[in-house]
């Protein structure tokens, strides 16, 4: 049989692209697959063969993690089954045709790819607290920027006395974008969202903690979270114990909810600090120094404030801490990457010297 045309695979996804992609790159006895769990040093992956786990061939292992590096959830990839004494061992990566990253927002090196071959990202918000605009902004274009298409899941819609006030003054802020009014509390919307992912299209959830992501995937599972491996018919699918972050949907449809795409909104320091420290800022445009470091510069308002008393020296205090941190990690994420770098080039130099198909 033409594995291409798998029903495992036309389920997970599989495109025509992806069969040329995987025709063009696959040597004897590869199959492809998709990327059901990442977990550290190994992956679950779902194709012809059912649902295994698998580990990556070397040189995959040794990539930095930048937008070709491992193989994240979402991922395409080529196995070669049964090797290393039965395992399944990830051999390349398909080209991703979207994907969703974190990081610095600067398209730098301090990206990483949190899942992969997405349609739709799914950005919830709950209509019970406020809604934060400029994180839901930055969200849209990192989506953007992904290449997936964004939409706005406005839910605890029972919450709100005037939801359709909210979703158009949101929709306003949001060109381009549809917006759905969810309830998963009474089930408004959630056929509406559904509807969005039919069969073999992808949908990633993305929104702060408590905002309902759980409830609502739990309305679109229907009832209990499906396994991939229960696609196969023939009781060859196996089960592994792993946590799945990809899940299919009585309607075809695949959700992604991995927790690297719910820590991207803790990871949100940036933007964090200047909503927490609009006091300091506001002081700080005043200051004769642009790069003001409210130290021990001359013409500086924000020292003058804290010597008039009208802003607090815990609240300077605070935000130097805060300051500190945040160089800090960027520093930390300078030096992975160049790690990761040297690491990448020391695989190329090795295998310059040793040619796999001389
Ligand atoms: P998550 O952290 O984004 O996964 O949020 P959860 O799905 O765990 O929901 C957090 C809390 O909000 C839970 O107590 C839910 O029962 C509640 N919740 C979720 N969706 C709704 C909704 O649409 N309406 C109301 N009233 N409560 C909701
Ligand atoms: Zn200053």
């Amino acid at each position: 049989m033409d594995i291409t045309a798998d029903p495992v695979l036309v389920a997970l996804g599989w495109t025509p692209a992806l069969a040329e992609a995987f025709a063009a790159s696959a040597g004897a006895g590869l199959q492809p697959a998709r990327v059901l769990a990442a977990d550290g040093p190994s992956w679950v992956v779902a194709g012809p063969g059912g649902e295994v786990r698998a580990v990556a061939a070397g040189r995959l292992r040794r990539d930095s993690g930048g937008p070709e590096g491992r193989p994240v959830v979402g991922d395409w990839v080529t196995v070669r089954p049964g090797e290393n004494g039965g395992q399944t061992v990830i051999k390349a990566l398909l080209p991703r045709r979207s994907w969703f990253a974190r990081g610095r927002g600067d398209g730098g090196s301090g990206e990483q790819v949190v899942a992969a071959n997405l349609d739709l990202v799914l950005l919830v918000v709950g209509l019970d607290g406020d809604q934060n605009v400029r994180r839901l902004e930055r969200y849209l274009a990192m989506t953007w920027e992904g290449g997936a298409q964004p939409v706005l899941v406005l839910n605890k819609a029972d919450q709100h006395p005037d939801p359709e006030g909210q979703a158009a003054t949101l929709a306003a802020l949001a060109p381009g974008v549809e917006v759905v009014l969810t309830s998963a509390v009474t089930g408004q919307g959630v056929e509406e969202l559904a509807a969005m992912l039919g069969p073999g299209r992808t949908a990633a959830l993305l929104g702060s903690s408590g905002v309902g992501k759980s409830s609502l995937t739990n309305r679109l599972l229907g009832a209990e979270r499906q396994s991939i491996g229960a696609l196969r018919t023939d009781g060859k699918g196996r089960h592994t114990t792993t946590r799945r972050e990809l899940l299919r949907l009585p309607g075809g449809g695949l959700l992604i909810d991995t927790p690297g795409l719910r820590t991207v909104v803790m990871g949100d320091a940036g933007e964090g600090l200047a909503d927490a420290f609009s006091d300091v800022d506001e002081l700080a445009a005043e200051c004769r120094f642009a790069d003001c470091r409210h130290d021990t510069e001359p013409g500086c308002a924000v020292l003058a404030a804290v010597e008039a008393g009208t802003l607090p020296a815990e609240r300077l205090d605070a935000w130097r801490k805060l300051q500190a941190e945040q160089t800090w990690q960027a520093t930390r994420d300078d030096k992975a990457a160049a790690a990761a770098r040297e690491r990448g080039w020391r695989s190329v130099h090795k295998a310059m010297r040793h040619p796999k198909n001389p």
